[in-house]
């Protein structure tokens, strides 16, 4: 095994939201930071992948709705311009990790988590800061790990094709003719912009699902609550899932008022010079933005061997978020299968917070 440096309780990889509230957590049970507990974060400033969304990105729901605990997020005093833009919550994660002395080392990638040899700890391979700890966090998002279906002909298309987590602004796309695939909420707010400059067509794979205008991020969170609640008396209960994907941003009503909201099926291939449909027919398209999301960043957990099914780790135990076959390590803010609700500001709290509690039973074992 690497002759590893420092030894600590825990190791919590990833900084962005995730990684802060459990970091919260761990503090507020009496764990202090840099001595009992470390934060390693790719990035090398704050905000997680807050920092790389694009810039017109406005959260679904209201500041008040989308805090981590311990400090609500300050009120977005431009109310008029709908929810908080990008940057807002952005700062808001600088002066978290600043307030709660969480002291997040940066940049450290980690490349690797795997068991030592002798002895009951984990070793965490970082870039040039190898350590060993007696409980993992990995709380390393999605953003690092965009999703590309695949399509006949995507490698013969000479137009620019690129992720949601690639696109910036509009402007690059004016005057031209671009293809928005994806009918969740990403793919609507980018079709919303683009098809202010751009001649847009929307394809999805499945008929897009709009929450009602007065229904926001709040009904998600109330949702995915009594999905918890109902699963907790062993209801079964549709959570999020059962709601409907797109929230009706101010931008994406507007451009329901444009009548551009309109998605069709997707194309059946692409050529060199745009998309096939079924009926036959083609027709020329200059770019192709792929909102389809993303999977979780897992690959520094390949050393330890876990079972995973389509890309995620089967986890349980009381906070629901321990790995099953590593009962050191804990995944926090994944999504629905790390706890619902889980990859949202206002959602994570509850799985760090149980996280937390979990560990620090047993390190007092
Ligand atoms: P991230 O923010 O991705 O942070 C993970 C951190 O871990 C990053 O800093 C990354 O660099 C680091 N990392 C990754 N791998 C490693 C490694 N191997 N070693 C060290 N560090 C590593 N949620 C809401 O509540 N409201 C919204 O309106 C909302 N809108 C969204 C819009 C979009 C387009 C997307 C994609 C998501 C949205 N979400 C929203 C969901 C969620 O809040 C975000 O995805 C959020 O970024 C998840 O936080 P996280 O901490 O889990 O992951």
């Amino acid at each position: 095994s690497a002759d590893v440096g420092e030894s600590v309780d825990v190791a919590v990889i990833g900084g962005g939201q995730a990684g802060l509230a459990t970091g919260y957590y761990l503090r507020r049970a009496g764990l202090v930071p840099v001595r009992d507990f470390v934060i390693l974060d790719a990035e090398d400033r704050p905000g997680g992948a807050w920092q790389h969304m694009w810039d017109g990105l406005r959260l679904f729901s209201p500041a008040s709705y989308s805090s981590l605990p311990g400090w609500m997020m300050p009120p977005w005093d431009d109310a008029a311009l709908g929810f908080p833009p990008r940057d807002h919550v952005v700062d808001y994660l600088g002066r978290y990790e600043e307030r709660y002395e969480l002291h997040v080392r940066r940049p450290h990638g980690v490349t690797a988590v795997s068991r030592e040899d002798s002895g009951d700890r984990l070793l965490v391979a970082a870039d040039g800061a190898d350590l060993s700890a007696r409980f993992v966090v990995s709380a390393t998002g999605t953003w690092t790990l965009p999703f590309w279906p695949t399509y006949p002909g995507a490698r013969e298309f000479t137009g620019r094709q690129l992720h949601a987590a690639q696109y910036r602004r509009p402007e690059e796309f004016a005057g031209q003719r671009v293809v928005v695939v994806g009918g969740g909420n990403s793919g609507a707010q980018v079709l919303a912009e683009v098809s202010t400059v751009a001649d847009t067509t929307w394809v999805t794979s499945r008929t897009p699902r709009f929450l009602p205008d007065d229904v926001d991020g709040r009904a998600l969170f109330a949702a995915a609550t009594a999905r918890i609640e109902a699963l907790r008396q062993g209801r079964d209960h549709a959570g999020v899932g059962g709601l409907g994907d797109v929230v009706m941003v101010a931008s994406v009503r507007e451009a329901r008022d444009r009548g551009v909201l309109k998605a069709q099926p997707m194309f059946s291939r692409l050529t060199a010079t745009g998309a096939g449909w079924l009926d036959g027919t083609t027709t020329a398209v200059d770019a192709i933005i792929w909102c389809t999301g993303f999977r979780p960043a897992l690959r520094h957990l390949h050393p330890l061997h876990l079972r995973d099914r389509d890309g995620r780790l089967s986890v349980g135990g009381t906070s629901g978020t321990r790995a099953d076959g590593e009962p050191r390590l804990f995944m926090v803010g994944y999504g629905d299968w790390t706890g619902p609700a889980s990859a949202t500001l206002l959602g994570v709290g509850r799985s760090a917070r149980d996280t937390a509690a979990d560990i620090v039973a047993r390190l007092q074992r």
